[in-house]
């Protein structure tokens, strides 16, 4: 039975070489696949999916206004296919995610999304919100914190190395990184971590 699947993670854990791993494995076997990702700049054209590992894959790029169920049925009227993959889930948005769920649905057709289960605030993402609302099946692709522990949580570092702490929950083209931490890391790195710390 086809399902909608989300799998969350933090910046960094390698979420996008799951997918196209994930891709491949289906293509091995002659199965088609379709992937998708967002367009969260204004670049026209088709897009690429690349993990931080070197491997790419050709995907088409969806915006706000883009109706995805209209875009799979599109594509499923060249071919078969035995799968969709959606990266960068978090910028879907709730109508979207409902698209989503109707492939699912009514095409039958089972679809993977990936993507940031939290901003740099901590604030679940739009897409994120729908998808944990919505999704069949939830699976967290893990990375850990430099601390060793579990990292759920992202910060925005400026290029000095400073959490930065306000600013849109998407920033395009800018110099800053983002790094992955544990709760309470991130609580110390974002300046809110009591003063006692009886753990350590
Ligand atoms: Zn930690």
């Amino acid at each position: 039975m086809a399902k909608l699947y989300f799998n969350y993670s933090t910046m960094n854990a390698g979420k996008s070489t799951v997918l196209l791993q994930a891709s491949h494995n289906y293509r091995e076997n002659n199965m088609d696949t379709y992937l998708l990702t967002a367009q969260i700049d204004d670049r026209a054209g088709s897009g690429r999916i690349a993990s931080r590992i070197g491997i790419t894959a050709e995907a088409d790029m969806f915006a706000d206004e883009d109706d995805l169920f209209a875009m799979v049925d599109a594509r499923l009227k060249q071919g078969k296919l035995a799968c969709v993959f959606v990266d960068e889930a978090q910028f879907l948005t709730n109508a979207q995610v409902w698209q989503l769920a109707r492939v699912v649905d009514d095409l039958k057709l089972p679809v993977l999304c990936y993507g940031l289960r939290v901003d740099f605030q901590g604030q679940l993402f739009p897409g994120s919100a729908a998808l944990l609302a919505l999704a069949d099946e939830m699976r967290e692709v893990r990375t850990i914190c430099p601390c060793g522990r579990k990292a759920t949580m992202v910060i925005r570092q400026d290029d000095s190395g400073h959490a930065i702490t306000e600013g849109a929950q998407v920033q395009i083209g800018g110099n800053e990184t983002y790094v992955s931490l544990c709760r309470r890391h991130w609580r110390e790195a974002v300046g809110d971590l009591a003063a006692e710390n009886p753990e350590q």
